[in-house]
């Protein structure tokens, strides 16, 4: 008989939405999180239609995101709905005193509900992002029903930026924290967050919470962004404290380095929290080629940091995060899923009284 596939969730609504541009150093630079990443990967996974098997999730009820997000977040992007076709804002004024007022249903308040001005509302955002997130969301489903061991959620906008109340690095809704949370009640969740950047937004949605451990590994936050958050210091915080872990790698690290880190701190940790289910947080901004992170990862490297994570044993979601460079994006999302199974399959290394 032959292994079941790994269910991929996507919905063709997610590509409806289109950022044009966003300014880098001054310079006004074509906007990385385009299509073409969704569509790369997709063509990558539907050329294994023996392995992988993929189709739309159901629609998420809004409740499911207003138990995670703060409700003016939601209603900033429904305001974004009426803007003009061809329209798009980018928030430019970010106020600091609090209170302060700000209206959700103006989208010149938008700076208030954004912490960066490169992450672009258009009348698209809100339906691609639902979308989006309903992908977890229905992945979760599969690992928590038992029907499948590992699920896919290409989720597109990404996710692991957003907070509660704050949209940002090009993330509106959290999509790994929502499939965190519907996991959430049947055991403990470990999310290890594999893309360059620092997953901020998962770790401050559970900077207090001690059933799910959050592990990122990225590069130095104060070069990269988000600037302001990814410090090995940030280790959680009332129940919470020691169950957030910042791993920081070195600019230009190579796979030696970066399976080094898995091996030696991050998989230990989550092996040692012993979680009922594992997130991925998946970017593939890691990659040698990448426009937008500086690490030295190879796609072979992938099958590699797949393996590592499928050894666990544990039923998992990979949720999609970064990874701008389209050409290889596919192969190397593929690289890592088809790792990730292979590791899953893998015997048990044998205990020392076996
Ligand atoms: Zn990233």
């Amino acid at each position: 008989m032959s292994d079941p596939k790994i269910p991929v969730f996507f919905h063709p609504a997610q590509l409806d939405f289109k950022p044009l541009y966003e300014w880098a150093f001054g310079e006004r630079i074509d906007h990385p999180e385009t299509t073409a990443r969704a569509e790369s990967i997709l063509a990558a996974l539907r050329g294994a239609p023996e392995i992988f098997d993929v189709h739309p999730p159901r629609a998420l009820p809004l409740t499911a995101l207003r138990a995670q997000h703060d409700y003016q977040l939601l209603s900033l992007y429904n305001t974004a709905r009426r803007l003009a076709e061809g329209q798009t804002f980018y928030p430019t004024v970010f106020p600091r005193e609090r209170p302060i007022y700000a209206d959700p249903h103006n989208i010149h308040h938008a700076g208030a509900f954004c912490f960066d001005s490169g992450t672009p509302l258009n009348a698209q955002t809100f339906d691609a992002a639902v979308w989006s997130a309903a992908c977890a969301k229905d992945a979760a489903e599969a690992i928590r029903s038992r029907a499948t061991r590992l699920a896919y959620a290409l989720s597109r906008p990404p996710g692991h930026h957003a907070t509660r109340d704050l949209f940002g690095g090009y993330c509106y809704f959290n999509n790994a924290a929502l499939a965190a949370r519907h996991l959430r009640g049947a055991g403990r969740v470990a999310i290890i967050d594999i893309d360059f950047h620092h997953g901020n937004g998962t770790q401050s949605l559970f900077y207090r919470d001690s059933k799910v451990l959050t592990i990122s590994v990225h590069g130095d936050p104060r070069a990269f962004f988000p600037f302001f958050a990814g410090y090995p210091t940030e280790t959680g915080a009332k129940a919470g404290l020691g169950y957030n872990m910042n791993l920081v790698l070195e600019t230009g690290a190579d796979a030696q380095a970066y399976l080094r880190l898995l091996d030696e701190v991050a998989l230990p940790a989550v092996r040692s929290f012993a979680p009922a289910w594992l997130i991925v947080a998946a970017g593939f901004d890691t990659y040698h080629k990448d426009p937008v992170g500086r690490f030295d990862l190879q796609t072979t490297d992938y099958a590699d940091i797949g393996e590592r994570l499928g050894r666990l044993g544990l039923p998992t979601v990979v949720v999609q995060e970064g990874g701008y460079y389209t050409p290889d994006l596919g192969l190397n999302a593929r690289t890592f899923l088809c790792g990730a199974r292979d590791g899953q399959r893998a015997p048990r290394p044998a205990l020392a009284h076996d």
